[in-house]
């Protein structure tokens, strides 16, 4: 029977933690195999995964952190006729020199690893092309023979390898359809934060479209994490009052100051524990610095930029890497041009955005706003897409 086997890698160094880790990369494990039947058997070392379709889950555990090897491995009787059988199959189409190297955790089994390395060693050397080199093989024919089963395999697939995510506990993604956040969430991922994903629409001024491009980003960056909700926050009403007021040349750093009370409020109340987004500095004028100090005194969060200091071909590369590129240059924009100033303001001033702030209602506004937000979790429909 196909399986696969999961190596940790550096997680087995980390001592009184790795028990935590193993559980949280389990469960990460079974979020992202959904819909895959998953059955996951794990010692210390290792994971066991056994599922519907172990092509596909096997590329889907290439993106899970916190793995260091995926291995497509067959579960087999610990037969030496059978063992030989499927040491041919696998071996079929490799060229050059191999090796032989045999586990036999299960003691009861009769025969020595050595001894089984050179009985291997000569059955293979006898039917196939290859030729033994133990220093430096082509490839390597790995027996573990184990008390729950019999395991071979030649490839291991290199994992994403880091610490699983969630490690580090959940923040707030803010997502818009760009080529940034997107690429700012998976660094957060990187680093062991899971995330949910906060995105303001503005319908009818933003289209059906732009809320399905940013549907469909999570989704990809989902691909990272298994865990992912996208809360989709009714942001129209508060982006027409701020215009109405004559915002003016500050009409995007009211917005942003809205949106970050938002996202603040939202943390609090779920318990995330930072916002993140995909600001990178000098970029636009709502990034400079002197537009970052008056904009994120409103929230009283820790605030991670992970592309802060990257440049765009940077962020971009990244972003291609992901897969979240092709979808991010679609046309639909998150944002009605009707309320882009043709010259936002570089340098705001705190007490000029009180002011302009004084003019409406913004909290209970912010309130409704807050109430109404949609939580979207399933991506299953999207993911299939792909
Ligand atoms: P681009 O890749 O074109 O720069 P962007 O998404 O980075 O697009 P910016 O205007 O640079 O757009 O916005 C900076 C950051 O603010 C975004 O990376 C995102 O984190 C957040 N943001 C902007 N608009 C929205 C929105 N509609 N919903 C949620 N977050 C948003
Ligand atoms: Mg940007």
């Amino acid at each position: 029977m196909k399986v696969i086997l999961i190596k940790y890698g550096e997680l087995t160094t980390k001592g009184e933690n790795r028990n935590e880790f193993i559980k949280l990369l389990t469960k990460n494990i079974k979020n992202i195999l959904k819909g895959l039947n998953p059955i996951i058997e794990r010692n210390r070392v290792r994971m066991y995964i056994e599922c519907d379709d172990a092509d596909k889950a096997i590329k889907k555990l290439q993106k899970v952190f916190g793995i260091h090897g995926v291995v497509p491995a067959y579960k087999i009787e610990p037969d030496e006729k059978i063992i030989k059988e499927k040491a041919l199959e696998l071996l079929k189409n490799k060229e050059g020199t191999f090796k032989v190297e045999t586990n036999r955790a299960d003691k009861n089994y009769p025969i020595p690893s050595m001894e089984f390395n050179n009985i291997m060693g000569g059955y293979i050397l006898k039917n196939t092309n290859l030729k033994v080199d133990v220093h430096n093989p082509d490839t390597v024919l790995h027996i573990e023979i184990r008390v729950e089963g019999t395991y071979i395999y030649t490839d291991v697939i290199k994992g994403m390898g880091g610490y699983p995510v969630g490690t580090q506990g959940k923040g707030l993604l803010m997502l818009s359809g760009g080529i940034d956040s997107p690429v700012a969430g998976y660094l957060a991922l990187k680093r062991g934060i899971d995330i949910d994903c906060l995105y303001f629409e503005a319908p009818p001024h933003t289209s059906p479209e732009a809320k399905e491009k940013v549907i469909k980003l999570a989704s990809i960056v989902n691909e990272y994490s298994g865990n992912i909700r996208l809360l989709v926050v009714p942001f129209t009403k508060l982006q027409e009052e701020i215009y109405k007021n004559h915002a003016d040349t500050y009409m995007i750093t009211i917005m942003r100051r809205m949106m970050y009370r938002i996202a603040s409020e939202v943390c609090h109340k779920n318990h995330y524990k930072a916002i993140i987004n995909g600001e990178s500095i000098g970029q636009v004028a709502s990034q400079t610095l002197d537009s970052i100090n008056v904009i994120e005194c409103v929230a009283d969060m820790p605030i991670i930029r992970p592309v802060a200091c990257m440049d765009k071909l940077e962020i971009i590369d990244v972003a291609k890497n992901i897969g979240t590129y092709e979808t991010s240059i679609l046309p639909y924009e998150d944002c009605c041009t009707i309320f882009l100033p043709k010259h936002p303001v570089i340098k705001p001033k705190l007490d000029k955005c009180l002011a302009i702030e004084k003019r409406f209602d913004f909290e209970s506004l912010i309130e409704e706003t807050i109430n109404g937000i949609e939580i979207i979790d399933d991506f299953s429909h999207n993911t299939d897409l792909l």
